[in-house]
């Protein structure tokens, strides 16, 4: 493979030169230790959340900035990292696209974050223009744009902590740039991060003493990189929002004092913020090293939103408050799990009127709160539907539907079931003994289009649309912007008349 010109480029030695003015101490210590702190997919939670299994609220930057002040308080020779995919999670992505989070960094004193796939979501010129007075670099050593052959950001930072020359480099897998919509690519190059890895290694590595690579990749990627690249000595990573405990060792033969690469992740959303501190002796090998990932429980709420956030949060509040229509009766999630229930059976008619297919096809889990009777504000459409659900359209044979319709009928009142549109069924007893398409017997041999969430598509809610065909996915338009554009036009909500199920 040829290289992109740009890992020769004279700016490495450039920026190699000026770490040299920086001052260093008259006497290293013998032994110098070094504290790392990161996070990766926070998913622009900014404010504490509601975990289900832990049955508390978790995360938040306000825990976020208490815990890293506590951190620096012991031991101020920290380098805080985020391993990409600050954005997108919340209507204060929707409304403000990364901005809160960027000066949110700043204000927690992150030194270097990487480009995950969702820090593209509104394209790079967004997130160039959120970074611009961000007081850390974005690091990405493996995307150009094609008109130049330049780095979209640097490749990497030098850093000096108790005397210490510590590169951070940035990369992307090729698994997360797939999830990067097409438009948003478009005039960027992907390269493959190991060539560049190796031969930014090289030439760092004589000149520094503590190699970090940071990684919006997935876990899967991170060990086979850490072969292909013994003279990295840690991993922070992210992209498959893995929990990790501990940092993991990956064996590569390197002269590090540990043999190899320690490897770690912090979950997701801010809910765990990753640590690992270590010791180097006077040949900067490591000699001890510790990890650890710290919950962003309530034990850290010492403190009130700042300021800034609080800005933020009131322009928040103003247009979640703007009226957009009026239920005419309760839509209520009582029970949800049961069967048919109106809004779950209006927001599948509102895919299918929204997308023109033969049906539309709701999750029943995703409908995640009621509406009551009265003026229908924006943000309670943001609480029934708090994801960034794309939709996809398909068409499915009739034969296929069956089984999804028999697979959702043999959950009712468990979990795990849908609503449908355009579409009713007969259950005597709990069979299935008759499905009807537009008021017309169901024919195994037809294609019928269909609209459903991704989500729901992609297998999230363990019923298979497998054999689907001429797929096409939404693009950037969510099921929430689908229902809030329906409202828009329909102010007036009530119930839908058309049955759904027929329970003899
Ligand atoms: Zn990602």
């Amino acid at each position: 493979m040829k290289l992109p010109a740009f890992v020769t480029l004279p700016l490495i030695s450039c920026l190699l030169s000026l770490s040299f003015l920086l001052p260093t101490p008259a006497q290293a210590a013998v032994e110098q230790t070094l504290t790392l702190l990161f996070t990766n997919d926070t998913h622009n939670r900014l404010e504490p959340f509601e975990h289900i299994e832990l049955k508390q609220k978790v995360g938040g930057i306000v825990r976020r900035a208490r815990y890293f002040d506590s951190v620096r308080q012991s031991n101020p020779q920290t380098l805080i990292l985020d391993a990409g995919d600050v954005f997108q999670g919340t209507p204060f992505y929707n409304f403000y696209l990364g901005e809160p989070d960027i000066q949110a960094m700043n204000m927690l004193g992150y030194d270097a974050m990487t480009m995950g796939n969702h820090d593209l979501d509104n394209g790079l010129n967004n997130l160039r223009q959120k970074v611009q007075y961000a007081h850390f670099p974005v690091l990405c050593a493996n995307v150009t744009e094609k008109a130049n052959d330049l780095l979209v950001f640097r490749p990497f930072q030098i850093f000096e902590r108790n005397g210490l020359k510590i590169a951070v480099m940035g990369f992307i897998s090729e698994h997360a740039w797939q999830a990067v919509a097409l438009p948003q690519k478009e005039g960027l190059s992907f390269h493959d991060p190991i060539p560049i890895a190796q031969k930014l290694v090289a030439e760092l590595r004589p000149k520094v003493d503590l190699i970090i690579s940071l990684h919006h990749m997935g876990i899967w990627f991170d060990e086979p990189f850490a072969k292909a690249v013994p003279g990295v000595d840690l991993i922070i990573g992210g992209h498959s929002h893995t929990e990790m405990e501990k940092a993991q060792l990956v064996a590569n033969g390197s002269p590090n004092g540990i043999g190899g690469t320690l490897i770690m992740h912090a979950g997701h959303m801010g809910m765990w913020v990753g640590r690992l501190d270590l010791t180097l002796n006077h040949r900067k090998q490591i000699t001890q090293h510790s990890s650890e990932r710290v919950l962003m429980d309530a034990r850290w709420d010492l403190q009130p939103l700042p300021e800034m956030l609080e800005s933020y949060a009131k322009r928040l509040r103003a247009d979640m408050e703007k009226t957009i229509g009026e239920a005419l009766e309760d839509f209520s999630v009582a029970g949800k799990y049961d069967g048919p229930f109106a809004l779950g059976s209006l927001l599948a008619d509102i895919l299918r009127s929204s997308l023109k297919t033969d049906i539309g096809i709701m999750n029943t889990g995703g409908v995640r709160n009621g509406l009551n009777k009265g003026p229908i504000q924006v943000g309670e459409i943001f609480e029934i539907l708090p994801f960034e659900n794309l939709v996809n359209h398909f068409e499915l044979r009739g034969d296929m539907l069956r089984k999804v319709v028999e697979t959702s009928a043999s959950r009712l009142k468990v979990s795990k079931n849908l609503q449908f549109s355009g579409l009713d069924y007969t259950l005597e007893g709990k069979k299935v003994t008759e499905i009807r398409v537009q008021g017309k017997p169901l024919d195994l041999q037809r294609w019928y289009s269909v609209s459903a969430p991704e989500y729901v598509f992609m297998g999230n809610e363990a019923i298979s649309f497998e054999g689907a065909r001429n797929v096409q996915m939404t693009d950037r338009r969510t099921l929430r912007d689908m229902v809030l554009d329906y409202i828009r036009l329909n102010p007036r909500l009530s119930h839908p008349k058309e049955p759904r199920l027929i329970q003899k």
